[in-house]
């Protein structure tokens, strides 16, 4: 039986949609506070009120987590409205396609921005509370394209995703005298808008390579972010969770 998170406050970042969004669901119907940041406001507060108006207590927030002045006001609104930061889902990410040749240095630049520089914005923003604290959970939303495998459009996706894992295995060294755990979630192909967005051929060859024999859910990665985030995983830090239908595993 796992301990409860009731009570405990969780800012999910990228949390309006797609896997953030199960993120910020699946919290609060453990009974957590959830501040919902995302770049578009209403799509922020339309989850949040979601959550409000199924009994939960949250709090939407325009945040671009590129932005280092937004991500310290993202967690300055978290201490003023739940009184401190107890979990920190470092999620927000994009995956726009461009083959070598066709990729710019700004398209690079982006994808890095978002995906690493953004990690380390919203993890570095949230440190002081949770070393006031003397504890933390930090779950990081990696990928298996990049750390595992590659994917054509996707070098800079791939070096941002592989690049969070090496940010986490040393935060994890770094924050562990704080009492602070960082992990990462390596998702397969999850059925949200922004997988959607690559067209029905490379969601049908995605099913078909999953030994599962279906896409994964925003459900399936919140459990394991979850997990990361429990009381029961106080002594796991700087370590990785595949979550993906077995698309890994055969040659
Ligand atoms: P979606 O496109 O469905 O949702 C992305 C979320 O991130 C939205 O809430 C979006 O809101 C937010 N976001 C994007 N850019 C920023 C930004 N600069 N600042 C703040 N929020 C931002 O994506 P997914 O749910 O599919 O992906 C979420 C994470 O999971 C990403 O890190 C992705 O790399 C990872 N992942 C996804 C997989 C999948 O199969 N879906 C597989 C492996 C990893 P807004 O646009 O309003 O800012």
């Amino acid at each position: 039986m796992f301990a409860p998170l009731a009570g405990r406050s969780v800012i999910v970042t990228g949390g309006s949609r797609g896997i953030g969004r199960g993120m910020a669901m699946r919290f609060a119907a453990a009974g957590c506070r959830v501040l919902v940041a995302a770049r578009d406001r209403t799509a922020a507060e339309a989850t949040a009120a979601e959550i409000v108006a199924a009994g939960g207590t949250a709090l939407g927030l325009a945040v671009d987590v590129a932005d280092e002045a937004a991500t310290k006001a993202m967690t300055a609104a978290a201490e003023a409205h739940f009184g401190g930061i107890d979990i920190l889902c470092a999620n927000a990410g994009i995956f726009p396609s461009a083959r070598l040749g066709q990729m710019t240095p700004g398209d690079f630049d982006q994808v890095i921005a978002t995906n690493l520089r953004g990690t380390f914005l919203a993890v570095d923003a949230c440190l002081p509370a949770m070393r006031r604290a003397g504890r933390g959970r930090i779950v990081v939303t990696s990928s298996i394209t990049g750390p595992v495998t590659g994917y054509p459009g996707w070098a800079h996706y791939g070096a941002s995703k592989a690049g969070q894992l090496g940010f986490v295995r040393t935060a994890a060294i770094e924050l562990a005298a704080d009492g602070i755990t960082i992990n990462a979630v390596m998702p397969g192909n999850i059925l949200t808008e922004g997988l959607i967005g690559n067209g029905p051929d490379y969601l049908r060859r995605m099913e078909a390579a999953i030994p599962m024999g279906r896409l994964g859910s925003v459900a399936d990665v919140a459990n394991a972010a979850l997990f990361f985030a429990s009381d029961e995983a106080a002594w796991i830090t700087g370590q990785t969770l595949v979550v993906d239908g077995g698309q890994i595993l055969p040659e």
